[in-house]
Formats: structure tokens, sequence, C-alpha cells
């Protein structure tokens, strides 16, 4: 989390990336539901082509159940296998395993002609920081999980663990670096908390995610605050300081307080169930 990349971080990762893609089927893409765009590397494309491809959208229970819908049509209709999943709960385990199969079926199909036999789908878990690959990692292949030892080839202190007997995963997953270059970009990973919020300041962002409540999600602010939403968005911000006695000792408004209140309460999902991005590039003029 918070991870800092420099050139170097970057290359060494690149690499090391493709040295364990060459080991395996199928790539499980991890997005985080309520920013699937921004929160990807399209580089991966380019590592994994040839490869079988899953996208999960993780933290699916963070985001709006429509969004969601439609973020999974959207990735279909561009070749990938694509599930909404809550990493840290089992229930989709058996949703993913069907995919990770029909995701994988040619595979298995022309091992099936040459005569091997329950040869596993061997898979790898990638994605930029903190969009729950450790989460995923755990709850899918953890305590139950059979470590299945280094097999030749593996590169050392990496293992697999088996998933089910037609699937094993590597233990460590392929960490992706983020497109911050894009300003879009960062602005989102920063709303999620992907971002130092050093980085870019926080009364900005909760300005912005004020007003984009106020646009995409109405009554999100009111239900959670009981204040008015209208007028400016720092007027909003005013009065849910008041209503949450973000006052500092001399009286004056503390909107850096309220700001990280509005952000940290936005995360954690208490404003609702909410989408940043959506493939039809609604939220686009918000950004
Ligand atoms: P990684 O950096 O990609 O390995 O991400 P982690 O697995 O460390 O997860 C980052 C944070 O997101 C942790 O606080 C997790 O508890 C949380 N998290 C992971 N998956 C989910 C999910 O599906 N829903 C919610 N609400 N939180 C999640």
């Amino acid at each position: 989390m918070n991870y800092q990349w420099y050139p170097g971080h970057m290359t060494k990762a690149k690499r090391q990336m493709q040295e364990d893609i060459k080991l395996i089927d199928l790539i499980i893409e991890i997005t985080d539901a309520r920013v699937p765009m921004s929160s990807r590397n399209p580089d991966i494309d380019d590592i994994g082509r040839n490869k079988s491809r899953l996208i999960l959208l993780n933290k699916s229970d963070l985001a709006d159940p429509k969004a969601n819908e439609s973020w999974i049509q959207y990735f279909k209709d561009q070749g990938y296998h694509a599930v909404g999943i809550d990493a840290r709960n089992k229930s989709g385990i058996k949703k993913v395993q069907n995919t990770i199969l029909e995701a994988c079926k040619e595979k298995i199909e022309r091992d099936r002609k040459k005569g091997i036999k329950n040869r596993p789908v061997r898979a790898m878990v990638v994605g930029i920081p903190n969009v729950g690959k450790s989460t995923f990692i755990n709850t899918y292949a953890g305590k139950a999980a059979t470590k299945t030892g280094n097999k030749p080839g593996v590169t050392k202190g990496k293992q697999w663990v088996r998933l089910n007997k037609s699937v094993e995963l590597l233990d460590t997953p392929g960490i992706l670096w983020p497109k911050f270059e894009d300003q879009t970009v960062g602005e989102r990973l920063a709303m999620i908390g992907s971002i130092k919020d050093d980085i870019l300041n926080i009364e900005e962002l909760s300005l912005v995610m004020i007003d984009y409540l106020r646009e995409h999600y109405a009554g999100a602010i009111e239900h959670r605050y009981e204040v008015s939403v209208e007028g400016r968005h720092v007027e909003v911000l005013e009065r849910i300081a008041r209503k949450r006695g973000c006052i500092k000792q001399n009286q004056e408004i503390d909107y850096a307080k309220a700001a990280a209140l509005v952000m940290d309460e936005f995360r954690s999902g208490r404003l609702g169930r909410v989408t940043l991005e959506y493939p039809d590039g609604c939220g686009e003029e918000d950004a």
C-alpha cells in the first residue's frame, strides 16, 4: 500500500513478471471495482499476450452494483473473462473457479487430446498495489491450501498453492505499477486511498467527491450527514464539519478534518456503494 514507484522498481517488477508469466496458463488480474479502469495497467495486455485472461473486479461490495454489471459486460465484450468479487469472502470461490476452468477450456482440451490427464491449470495473480491481491490469495488458497512444493523452473522461494484439483496458483502476486502519468488516474487512485494523501490535497479530493456524489449519487450525502447539498461544494463541506464537530479550538471550521472524515467514510463504504468511473465514460467530466 502507498507504494512509491521509481523507474528501477518498474523495470525490476516487469522483468520478474515476464519470468513468472512463462510458467503460467492464466493471468488473474485484480482490479478495484470502484475504478476498474484506473486500477489497471494496460501493460499487462502486452506482457500477458497468448495467456488466458481473467479480470476480477474486487471490492465489488463497495461499488455500485449496476456499475459492476456494466463493467463485467464491458470486459467480456473486450474478450476477457470477468467476475465481481469480495476477496474477503469465500462465497465467490465457486464462481471464480468455474470461470477459471472456462477461461482455460482450450488448454484443458489440448491436454486431453495429447493424453495428458489431470494437469492442473497454473495461474498467477497480478494487480496494482492495494487492490486486494494478498486478500484474494489468502481467502482462496489460504489455510486449506496445500503447498505443492518447489518445482523445477519455479523461481526459488516461490511456491504453488492448490485452489482445488484443477487449479494451482503462484503464491506471490505480480505487482503492476499504476498509470500515474494520467492525472485522472492519479486522482481516482487517491480517492480510493491507494496513493498517499499528502501527494494530493485531501481537501481538494473531498470537494471533488462532494461534487461527484451530488451529481451521480443523489441523496448519499444528505442521508449520511443530514445536511443540505445546496450551494458551493465548500459550503457542503462546512455543513458536514459543523454537524460532525470538526471545529478548531479557535472556533474556526476544521476543513482538513472534515475532508479526512468524508474521504474515510467514502473509502470504507459508509457513503454507500459508489463507483467512480463507468465504461461509457460517465464520470469523466468530474475529473
Ligand atoms: P494488495 O496490496 O493488492 O495485496 O491488497 P491487500 O490484499 O493488502 O488489500 C488491501 C486492503 O483492501 C486491505 O485492507 C483489505 O482488507 C481490503 N480488501 C481486500 N479485498 C477487499 C474486498 O473485496 N472488499 C473490501 N471491502 N475490502 C477489501
